[in-house]
């Protein structure tokens, strides 16, 4: 297979095995590992990603955000665990049998709607999320013995078959110490439900609170699965707090140079003319824009690499094109522009992106559009190409 050489992006498979062994030994011995694999894995292409994190680094479990993900990697082959991580309307509860899916029930009378619609006979596998501070999903009581009165509740409806509790962190990617306690009050909160719900009697296979910061910042042998997700990929929870080992990025986002000109001092650069030069200025136009994710923002404001070098942006970044001032390097048309990435000695990461736009990572990793090919490396080899 082949792709046009316009823009594309490079996932590295044999980065996100060196960043899950880092990640693997803040981990106790009890804490198995979960693969968060939402939104495209980050952005980073899930058909190749999943299909090697199951043959190749072993993962028992991942979780996506909804039913159609799941779905997905069922149909893509993947025969391991595969936890929902949001929620699903209860009409599906035939569908999540069949593909054997578990499901995060949000509230009580989310499990109970799904319970009565779970097919004759058969139960909907599920985790019990508890809102322990994120108050976003899950069981949301201040009483801990009221919210194990709810679990107590659930795990006894029979079109449910519960088998966990979990727990999200809301700042667990932070040095504050205030948040610090507010983490380890989350952390406590879950335990001492785990703890009262197996004093009643209700038996769960896991309990799970940690995400990549937990897994790093806050580890825990009580977590019987760590939610790795972010530093799999090679990016920091949080760009300003380090991370107690060298992460790689799997993915690089790259394009090649489809004009160069040189123009007079005074001339107006793309829409809306923000930019004039102020001296003879060498440009080069490079086909990618908004539209394939690559943030409006930077206009004026970013720079890409090429020939080792870092070119600024000029004018705005218009939808399928921007222009960049390369002047003082030798380019001409056909040449690399990276985007994300490294270059020589020079790197631009997705955090450096995002710290431009006041956004995160994560954020600028998910809106790489499926416009953008992703082409997959292994130890440097190319083995797979994904189109959208
Ligand atoms: C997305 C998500 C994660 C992964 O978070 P990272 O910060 O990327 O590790 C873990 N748990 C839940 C519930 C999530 O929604």
């Amino acid at each position: 297979m082949t792709y046009l050489k316009r823009a594309w992006a490079e996932t590295h498979l044999n980065r996100i095995k060196t960043n899950v062994d880092n990640f693997k030994r803040f981990l106790a011995s009890e804490t198995e590992l979960l693969c968060v694999v939402k939104a495209n894995c980050y952005g980073n292409g899930d058909d190749a990603v999943v299909p090697y994190l199951e043959s190749e680094l072993d993962i028992k479990w991942f979780a996506v955000s909804n039913i159609e993900e799941a779905k997905h990697l069922r149909d893509i082959g993947i025969s391991h665990e595969i936890l929902i991580l949001g929620y699903t309307p209860p009409e599906y509860a035939k569908e999540l049998v069949d593909y054997d899916i578990i499901q995060t029930i949000t509230d009580e009378s989310h499990a109970k709607e799904l319970s009565e619609c779970s097919p004759n006979g058969k139960k909907v596998r599920a985790h019990c999320a508890v809102d322990t501070g994120m108050t976003r999903i899950g069981v949301c009581e201040r009483d801990l013995n009221k919210a194990c009165d709810i679990i107590e509740r659930i795990s006894k409806l029979s079109g449910i078959r519960l088998e966990g509790i979990f727990t999200h962190f809301a700042s667990a990617d932070s040095d504050d110490e205030e948040d610090i306690n507010y983490t380890q009050n989350q952390a406590e909160q879950i335990t001492a439900v785990s703890y009262e719900l197996k004093k009643r009697l209700v038996k769960l296979d896991q309990i799970h609170f940690l995400n990549s910061a937990g897994g790093i910042y806050h580890s825990s042998g009580r977590s019987t699965l760590a939610r790795l997700g972010i530093i799999m990929y090679g990016l920091k929870p949080n760009s300003a707090l380090e991370v107690p080992f060298k992460l790689e990025p799997v993915l690089d986002f790259k394009a090649c140079v489809s004009m160069v000109k040189e123009v007079e001092s005074g001339v107006c650069v793309s829409y809306g003319r923000t930019y004039t030069t102020t001296k003879p200025t060498k440009i080069a136009t490079i086909p990618v824009g908004y539209a394939d994710g690559y943030p409006r923002f930077l206009s004026n404001k970013g720079e890409v690499l090429i020939h080792g070098k870092r070119a600024r942006i000029i004018g705005r970044v218009c939808m399928d094109q921007m222009m960049c001032d390369v002047t003082g390097i030798d380019v001409k048309v056909g040449d690399v522009a990276t985007l994300i990435g490294t270059d020589g000695v020079e790197t631009i990461t997705a955090d450096d992106i995002a710290e431009i736009g006041n956004t995160i990572g994560y954020e600028i990793l998910c809106n790489i559009s499926k416009r953008v090919p992703r082409i997959v490396y292994n130890k440097g080899k190319e083995v797979d190409i994904l189109k959208y």
